[in-house]
């Protein structure tokens, strides 16, 4: 896995007229090369077309070229996803020209940039065509950079760097199986409890009355565009606050175990259906579960999804199955022991066991498989000779 960065960029305003004008043109020469698809040219046919057009709009050669030859990829990229989404069944459309408010990055590939760590967090972005911009460098940057992606977005300049440095994450030797829930983001079958951060109840009241006031603005004014970024703004910042969170939380819960068992939701569903669906939907657990599925690739840990039917209610002292519990019910008392244990806890040990069954079983089908192909090709060998 290879590590990209992202930083913000603080250019003067010389520097922003630049990204911007790159921005634009980088826009259009994509719609220029859209219109030419449209008539069936190849990638290596419109590749060169770009120097014809460079002939007709001299404001191109304001642009790096390797930035506009990055537009021919990306035409191309986003035809090949579609491609993949109508082989798997899904109903799509056809590439669209980019509208201004649609089109917000440009990529240098390979050159054109330079980057300067100064002092303490301080850095200097050198970007072809552009000029120097200062850089937060919140983190040393490693390895060589193979690509940067400069974006805007609600009004600020950022800058992602890719590089070839490869991070190699190491995982622990616990095992444990995880709940998911509001009262607590999760719950670990080692009787640990994450709190659930709830940044949005953090900002709802600032969002609140962001929100209001925009309402009270007057339709296309200049104040109404003002208060439209600040709720950007702010949900931005939620955003930013629950990814961080997440990345803290799986790379500790990566790091401590080598097996992990963790219910897998249909998030989608839930937020359909669940009075709770604004807190569903902050919790963000299917994040939560990309990153630890990604991370754990990486270090050689396991991640089992398992299916959470019944996990609430299966006592794990004797396996007798409970009447439903309703949501406000936090303590699990089983029927027929009298066992008595947290909810959570006892769903997030009845995750890890159902967990470890199904790894077994997969790993036991996996083996078969292996067996009978060696069989079958010991079997061809045979009576080939
Ligand atoms: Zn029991």
């Amino acid at each position: 896995m290879t590590i990209t960065y992202k930083f913000r960029l603080y250019p003067k305003k010389a520097e922003q007229e630049k990204l911007e004008t790159a921005r634009e043109i980088c826009r259009q020469t994509y719609n220029y090369l859209l219109a030419e698809l449209d008539e069936g040219y190849t990638k290596n046919e419109i590749q060169n077309y770009l120097l014809d057009l460079k002939v007709c709009y001299p404001e191109m050669n304001d642009v790096h070229s390797k930035v506009l030859q990055m537009e021919n990829q990306r035409l191309f990229g986003n035809l090949s996803s579609l491609v993949k989404l109508k082989k798997h069944g899904k109903k799509v459309g056809r590439l669209r020209f980019k509208g201004k408010n649609w089109f917000k990055t440009f990529t240098y590939n390979q050159s054109g940039f330079e980057l300067i760590h100064l002092r303490a967090k301080k850095g200097i972005l050198f970007l072809s065509k552009i000029g120097d911009i200062p850089i937060k460098l919140h983190r040393r940057v490693e390895g060589n950079i193979k690509n940067i992606t400069v974006k805007k977005s609600n009004g600020r300049w950022y800058a992602s760097i890719s590089t070839d440095a490869v991070i190699k994450r190491v995982c622990g030797d616990k095992e444990i199986g995880i709940d998911v829930g509001i009262e607590n983001y999760i719950y670990d079958s080692e009787g640990n409890v994450y709190e659930n951060p709830k940044h949005f109840d953090n900002y709802h009241q600032e969002l609140k009355t962001a929100q209001q006031s925009l309402s009270k603005k007057e339709k296309r004014s200049n104040s109404r565009i003002k208060a439209r970024f600040r709720v950007a703004k702010i949900h931005e910042r939620i955003a930013n606050a629950r990814d961080d969170f997440i990345h803290k939380l799986s790379t500790k819960l990566i790091r401590e175990n080598k097996f992990i068992a963790i219910e897998k939701l249909n998030i989608k569903n839930l937020i359909g259906i669940s009075y709770n669906a604004k807190n569903i939907a902050d919790a963000s657990w299917g994040k939560l579960s990309m990153y630890l599925h990604y991370k754990a690739e990486n270090a050689g840990c396991v991640v089992q999804d398992v299916d959470p039917a019944y996990t609430t209610r299966d006592c794990n002292f004797c396996g007798h199955r409970n009447r439903k519990l309703f949501l406000w019910q936090r303590q699990f008392c089983c029927e027929k022991c009298n066992g008595e244990l947290p909810r959570d806890y006892n769903s997030a040990i009845n995750i890890l066991v159902r967990g470890k069954e199904l790894a077994s079983l997969e790993k036991a089908s996996n083996t078969g498989q292996l067996v009978q192909q060696v069989a079958s090709m010991k079997a061809e060998a045979t009576t080939s000779t």
